[in-house]
């Protein structure tokens, strides 16, 4: 039989890439073959982002670009799934002509039946959010590799005033534990060398099991239990739920790796408080001494958002003086996009784009600057690499990561092979990369 193609195109998150993986598997039980090259394709499914304005930018560019395979291919189905389907729902299909299909986060199980409609010459919705719905039983369809992601909870249910996830990926959910470490076994056999636990709030984490509660600390101490040959790293916490228990959990297990994305935002609390963030600034400093107390040479990375409304020089100044005082390893920094639907959209923007963007490259200057003398303080020691393949620049190099989630370039020499952890000591460094030699 003659199998329709399906090439799916992922943006944005861990979080989508994983979600990618579960709808190919669906995809392939339902008769598809999943394919890695465009042209080829009989079915092509994007899916989005929505948490910034650039993002479905991106997107309705991409669907413009797309026209012309439709060109060459009258029959090929066009379809928008994830985030941006659940924000924009039947509007989507109204404004681009070309899309046949949008499914949001929860409704992924109704994409066979969908296309085989699409196919037939019938445009198909599926955006209703559901509380239950985790794909627990869907064995994703990963590629091949050395590291893997498990999402283990969906959802998020704290509604910050700036984000639309809530709204596109409907409330906080846990997966069974059981299915979840069925899965890491899995993986162990396969020879997986590092898993990354993904939900929007692991650490909010919460199933019963056998009549117990079991939290993330509990969770992911069991993971480490069962497969301690593998590196378990965990994204994204919230800052309210970093509790001592799962700092002392990582800090007890070496297979739990010292690396925490704790997102500030602001290092004002009066902004926190207009984000809905529920911690104030003094609260997040707090967690952040508790895990340089437990964990010294933990790394740590957050995300900052430049110019929300009502944000003044002084809040500003808190946030510089906290990226001074923290010193993160790395950050991901953005000026505040106002997103339709969302609370924050209905406050006056009132910070103008230039001084939003003043605000944030001063942000990003600072955080670079700290980057570089962190990985400055690196040269002369020797870190544990965990290889992922052939440098990008040389094939005569290696490149892989550290536990705190660094990237390091060194020569292959004695050789190696991906998925080894060799110890390399590093030489110098650039704001972005250890360079270093094996040891
Ligand atoms: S915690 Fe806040 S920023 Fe994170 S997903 Fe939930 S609402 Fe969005």
């Amino acid at each position: 039989m003659n199998k329709d193609k399906v090439y799916i195109e992922t943006y944005g998150c861990q979080m989508n890439f994983s979600d990618t993986e579960i709808v190919a598997s669906l995809l392939k039980a339902g008769g598809f073959d999943i394919i890695d090259k465009i042209d080829d394709a009989d079915i092509i499914l994007l899916n989005t982002c929505s948490v910034r304005d650039n993002a479905e930018k991106k997107i309705h560019q991409r669907l413009m670009h797309l026209k012309q395979y439709k060109k060459r291919k009258n029959k090929l189905v066009v379809g928008v799934i994830g985030c941006m389907a659940e924000r924009m729902q039947e509007k989507l299909i109204e404004e681009e002509d070309i899309v046949k299909i949008v499914v949001g986060p929860d409704e992924y199980r109704l994409i066979p039946q969908l296309i085989n409609q699409a196919i037939g010459g019938q445009k198909g919705i599926a955006v209703e959010l559901s509380t239950v719905e985790t794909y627990d039983d869907i064995t994703p369809l990963r590629t091949e590799g050395i590291s893997a992601f498990i999402s283990i909870m969906r959802g998020c249910n704290n509604f910050c005033t700036y984000c639309i996830v809530p709204y596109t990926r409907g409330r906080d959910r846990s997966r069974e534990i059981a299915t979840i470490i069925n899965e890491v076994k899995d993986l162990a056999q396969q020879g997986i060398k590092e898993i990354t636990l993904l939900g929007q709030n692991v650490n909010s984490y919460t199933a019963n099991h056998k009549g117990q509660n079991i939290d993330f600390p509990e969770l992911i101490a069991r993971f480490a239990e069962v497969a301690p040959e593998i590196r378990f790293r965990f994204t994204t916490s919230h800052p309210k739920d970093i509790s001592d228990k799962l700092i002392e959990t990582i800090a007890a297990n070496d297979n739990i790796c010292n690396h925490i994305h704790l997102a500030m935002q602001s290092g004002s609390t009066r902004v926190l408080e207009m984000m809905k963030r529920k911690y104030t600034y003094e609260h997040f400093l707090g967690r952040i001494q508790k895990i340089k107390e437990l964990i010294p040479d933990c790394a740590l990375s957050t995300d900052i958002i430049a110019g929300f409304p009502g944000e003044t020089i002084d809040d500003h100044k808190q946030t510089l003086q906290a990226v001074r005082d923290i010193r993160y390893d790395g950050a991901f920094m953005f000026k505040y996009s106002p997103r339709e639907g969302t609370k924050s959209y209905d406050m006056e923007d009132d910070v103008d784009e230039k001084e939003k963007l003043r605000r944030l490259n001063q942000i990003i200057e600072m955080q670079n600057n700290i980057a570089l003398e962190l990985n400055d303080a690196e040269i002369g020691k020797t870190q544990e690499v965990l290889v992922e393949g052939s440098s990008k620049r040389s094939r005569d190099d290696m490149m892989g990561r550290t536990g705190t989630n660094k990237v390091v370039v060194f020569p292959n020499n004695p050789p190696c092979k991906i998925g080894d952890l060799v110890k390399v000591k590093i030489i110098r460094t650039t704001s972005a990369t250890l360079i270093g030699k094996r040891i």
